[in-house]
């Protein structure tokens, strides 16, 4: 069974890979066209030297050219994201839901698979916290503080016998906009499986011989897991438990069935703690 699950989590994340490139390609075109006018206005502050001072800055139009381009752009970077999030829920319900059937059928049950109504259900849920993550207003969010947030914090803090350099300037910003890919990339894999894992539950839930789901963490992954999910692994909880995991999460649950041990022996348990 922990051998089953193993190979669902990698399937699951290479199914999260291909999507998480062709977000992180169209990151890396618009980081490209932002840090082009960036370069420009960076060599401009640095023109200006004593003159360039917050308000200054707030003045020039290569600045408002900047922020306009990089907030649109990355409001639609959000958008596209999102929209490649939501894209994702159907087939990781799918994928869950044919996952959960095969432990099942693994473990000598014959399950009867989740109406179509019990999916939609899920799936409806899921649009939901997509729409809570507000991907498009908190990337651009995110833009304006490393960007304006950079300039200005440059502007402030520049001394006379220190002058802007402006290379190391945009890759200071560069560095601050990496967390927009860093925010997608998570909430991407968050999204898809927390998909797979509320219709594994959900399936779990539905089966009468299920007596509860035992948290599988991916203890031979490097990085480690976190050791809040190395501590629950093995742990077992009620069959309509939810799965309390936190953003970024890759653990999984194993069905416990009635009359059988838990799959993951209890040692492991020892150790762990
Ligand atoms: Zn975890």
């Amino acid at each position: 069974m922990e051998q089953r699950i193993a190979e669902h989590r990698k399937a699951l994340a290479q199914r999260e890979d291909a999507a998480a490139l062709a977000l992180a390609q169209e990151f890396a075109t618009i980081a490209d066209t932002v840090e082009a006018e960036l370069a420009k206005l960076t060599a401009a502050i640095s023109t200006a030297s004593d003159a360039a001072t917050p308000t200054w800055l707030y003045r020039q139009a290569l600045y408002k050219k900047l922020m306009l381009g990089a907030r649109a752009a990355y409001l639609e970077y959000g958008r596209q994201a999102a929209r490649t999030i939501e894209g994702g829920y159907a087939a990781a319900l799918d994928y869950g839901l044919r996952d959960a059937g095969e432990l099942l059928t693994l473990a000598g049950l014959d399950p009867k698979p989740l109406g179509k109504r019990a999916k939609d259900g899920l799936l409806v849920g899921m649009r939901r916290r997509l729409r809570k993550l507000a991907l498009p207003t908190s990337l651009v969010q995110l833009a304006t503080k490393a960007i304006s947030g950079g300039l200005i914090k440059a502007v402030k803090a520049r001394a006379a016998d220190s002058p802007i350099e402006p290379a190391g300037l945009v890759k200071k910003i560069r560095e601050g906009l990496g967390s927009i890919l860093v925010n997608v990339m998570r909430a991407q894999r968050t999204e898809s499986t927390t998909a797979y894992r509320s219709v594994v539950g959900a399936q779990l839930a539905a089966t009468a011989q299920v007596v509860g789901w035992q948290w599988a963490a991916e203890l031979d992954k490097r990085p480690a897991p976190c050791a809040v999910c190395v501590a629950m692994h093995g742990q077992v909880f009620a069959a309509d438990a939810p799965f309390g995991a936190h953003p970024g999460c890759r653990c999984l649950a194993i069905p416990v069935i009635e009359g059988v041990g838990p799959a993951i022996p209890a040692r492991r348990r020892c150790v762990a703690g």
